[in-house]
């Protein structure tokens, strides 16, 4: 069993300007083949989280903060924080929505209503830095189906650790999630220089596929995260405006949620960040986003039955169509259909297409076009 994590540590040989720093193993998971049709057809993807707080009574987590720190999660991922607007150009443009939002679960594992919380209290300060928060048997908590749920763990660790979170190559095992130092969870609760929730946002980039804009190698203006619209770095800024710039085009940048730069200084997602983040929801993580699939996908004129599927769909529409096009998530169309007027029905067999989400497109005869997902199991 293999584990990467990605640390983010504040180091202490500078006190007055605590930086962050993050670790992580490298080359973790490719750059999924994007394509820039794969962000006209993008839609909303809700990931279920479940949060488990391990607590002792001096460093409780309310269910405010908890509520509080999703709602950051959603503000940066859906670019509604202002910051961005204080960006100059051009990187002002590069600002993406990720079409991602978070909410805490609302159905348990088994079936049970439930309010996406487990809390367990410790006593004294057992924070240390290895895997017994994962198992309830070594005094933490068991994760919830890391196939189906974003798992989340509150901590207390030591104070030069922020957090950390698993690479999308490790989905599925029970340690696959993001954990968060207690003292930086949520807002408002952290020192002011981490006190906007985005210690959360840049390592569920991590656990969503991203790099750091430098890549792995620092100093160097040639690697970077493999992504063509995020600006090249030499190394990370830990302070805004930066004094020591890292720019690679002579344009100081230094608003990325993977840089890191205090948390008033984060400000954006990339577009290709975004579709990395959407790709590797459908490669590497396809049924976090099933939730969004728990009633089948039908509007009052188009209907995809079953859905998720295994091995084949019939889909129904009610108004005569031009044409369906099956695309996979990044965007590659990998099949075309041209219906008569009088068809209704279209029964497409998903054999030898790609596991994950497809994305329908229904282009209809006033022009417009309707687009639905398909989750291929
Ligand atoms: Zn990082």
């Amino acid at each position: 069993m293999r584990f990467q994590f990605f640390l983010l540590m504040l180091v202490f040989f500078n006190l007055k300007a605590q930086p962050r720093q993050c670790l992580y193993d490298a080359s973790f998971v490719p750059v999924i083949d994007l394509h820039r049709e794969a962000l006209t057809f993008r839609s909303l993807v809700t990931v279920p989280v479940v949060v488990h707080v391990i607590s002792t009574t001096e460093t409780e987590v309310s269910d405010f903060q908890i509520h509080a720190q999703i709602h950051a999660l959603n503000r940066d991922f859906r670019k509604r924080g202002k910051e961005w607007l204080l960006m100059p150009q051009p990187f002002r443009e590069l600002a993406a929505d990720a079409y991602i939002e978070f909410e805490l679960a609302s159905v348990a594992p088994n079936g049970l209503p439930t309010l996406g919380i487990n809390r367990k209290k410790i006593n004294g300060n057992n924070a240390v830095l290895n895997d017994d928060i994962f198992y309830a048997e070594r005094g933490g908590i068991d994760a919830w189906d890391t196939n189906r749920y974003l798992n989340i763990w509150v901590v207390e660790m030591h104070e030069a650790l922020l957090g950390y979170a698993s690479s999308p190559n490790d989905a599925g095992l029970p340690t696959d999630g993001v954990v968060i130092n207690i003292n930086y969870f949520g807002t408002s609760r952290a020192e002011s220089t981490y006190q906007l929730g985005r210690t959360l946002v840049h390592e569920v980039g991590h656990y969503l596929g991203l790099s750091h804009p430098w890549g792995d190698i620092k100093n160097e203006c040639e690697e970077d995260d493999g992504l063509e619209d995020t600006p090249i770095l030499r190394g990370p800024h830990y302070s805004c405006p930066p004094t020591d710039d890292q720019s690679c085009n002579g344009i100081p940048y230094y608003w990325n949620f993977m840089d890191y730069t205090p948390d008033c200084c984060m400000a954006m997602f990339t577009h290709m960040q975004a579709a990395q983040m959407q790709a590797t929801l459908s490669y590497y993580r396809p049924q976090l986003s099933i939730a969004s699939f728990d009633e089948p996908l039908q509007t009052a004129q188009f209907a995809v039955v079953p859905n998720p599927a295994k091995s084949a769909v019939a889909i129904s529409w009610e108004d005569p169509i031009k044409s369906i096009e099956v695309y996979t998530s990044d965007g590659r169309m990998i099949r075309t259909f041209h219906p008569d007027s009088s068809d209704r029905y279209w029964s497409l067999c998903l054999s030898g297409y790609p596991k994950g989400i497809l994305i329908l497109v229904f282009h209809r005869n006033n022009g417009l076009r309707t687009v639905q997902k398909l989750l291929h199991l």
